[in-house]
């Protein structure tokens, strides 16, 4: 029998998580039953959801969360010992799949099940949990299908420099848009110019949103992406162009906030109503059968250098929480992921 350790979380969060919301609890696997597979953890993702959800969970719960793994013992010959996984089984070091186990109800068990790592071609095993996984479908399918860019049409991103926004601004320099990105330091914003090639960043800490938008897109916005919400989001669509096109991704900037007293954002439906702007929210798993679709344009625009990726790494089962803290404080450059 091998032992496991898994991260449980056993309160609801009140405004950042704190470390006693976790407890790291170690148990017996189960066997490894016909069909199973046992799997050692290699990298975990921490993300934003894994905030937002908190509150819709049954206490306690297991973390849940992407992962890639290294199957170490198999009953199932699609998955032979040493292939490399891709579940959603979180913050655990080792976990036993049942494969038979695909059912059940809501959001999470959409992603009860494993996949085999993409051909990377060489590339780092970690990008099957950031540009070559669930973000990296995110920012592809969350951007092209529903922003619908064409090329001259001018681009903003919030949360520009984290894993799916740094993917969305390039994905729109590669489509042939102008490009504009809001992140939280003056270092992130260098970077994003600099290095991933977009013709704007802000700090939307110190600059004054409006004021910046008229003079970085005099004129007009065609295509929003928006990974942050609240009052920065009510700014830029108020500044959009006749037909524009939002994703609403994510809203980060309320996921730490108590939803009944949280900071209220200017009214956008006059700009919705006159500028006749489509506005679509969207959850990646809606695409989950073209993922492999997105993760091949992803690694071959990766190798070709058109895409670049970054990865913020911090080591050690035990330091998951520090990570994902600092995360939702902003320390990463593209994707926060834990290396086991
Ligand atoms: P990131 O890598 O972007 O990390 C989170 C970042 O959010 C931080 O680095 C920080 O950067 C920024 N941030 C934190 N607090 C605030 C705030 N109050 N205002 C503005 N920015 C803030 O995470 P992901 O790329 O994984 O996720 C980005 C967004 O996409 C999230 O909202 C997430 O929920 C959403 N998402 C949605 C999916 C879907 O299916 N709809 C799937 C995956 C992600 P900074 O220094 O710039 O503040």
């Amino acid at each position: 029998m091998t032992k496991a350790r898994k991260y449980v979380v056993n309160k609801f969060f009140e405004g950042v998580p704190k470390r006693e919301d976790f407890d790291i609890v170690e148990y017996d696997l189960p066997p490894v039953g016909n069909g199973d597979i046992l799997v050692k953890t290699e990298w975990i993702s921490v993300d934003p959801y894994q905030r937002a959800y908190n509150s819709h969970q049954k206490l306690p719960y297991d973390t849940f969360g992407f992962q890639v793994g290294v199957v170490e013992d198999s009953k199932n010959p699609k998955f032979p010992v040493g292939t490399r996984v891709v579940s959603h089984k979180g913050w655990c070091d080792y976990y036993v799949f049942n494969n038979t186990n695909n059912s059940g109800d809501g959001f999470l068990n959409t992603f009860d099940r494993v996949y085999k790592l993409p051909n990377l071609k060489g590339l780092s095993h970690s990008l099957g949990i950031g540009a070559v996984g669930m973000p990296g479908a995110t920012a592809y399918f969350g951007f092209l299908d529903i922003c619908k860019p064409k090329p001259g049409e001018t681009v903003v991103v919030t949360g520009a420099a984290g894993a799916v926004g740094s993917l969305v601004g390039q994905i729109a320099k590669i489509k042939g848009c102008t490009v504009i990105g809001f992140a939280g330091s003056d270092d992130k914003v260098k970077w994003l110019e600099e290095e991933l090639g977009f013709d704007k960043a802000l700090n939307y800490k110190t600059v004054d949103v409006s004021l910046a938008l008229k003079e970085s897109a005099p004129n007009g916005i065609d295509c929003y992406y928006d990974n942050v919400g609240g009052e920065i989001s009510s700014q830029i669509m108020s500044q959009m162009n006749d037909f524009g096109r939002v994703a609403i991704c994510g809203s980060i900037s309320s996921y730490n906030e108590n939803l009944n007293n949280s900071p209220k954002a200017s009214i956008i439906q006059p700009s919705v109503v006159f500028k006749q702007l489509k506005i679509e929210g969207f959850i990646v798993s809606r695409w989950l059968e073209h993922w492999s679709e997105a993760f091949s344009n992803l690694t071959e625009w990766i190798l070709s250098g058109k895409l670049k990726v970054r990865e913020h790494t911090t080591e050690g089962f035990d330091n998951i929480y520090d990570a994902f803290v600092g995360m939702l404080a902003g320390e990463n450059y593209g994707k926060a992921v834990v290396k086991v």
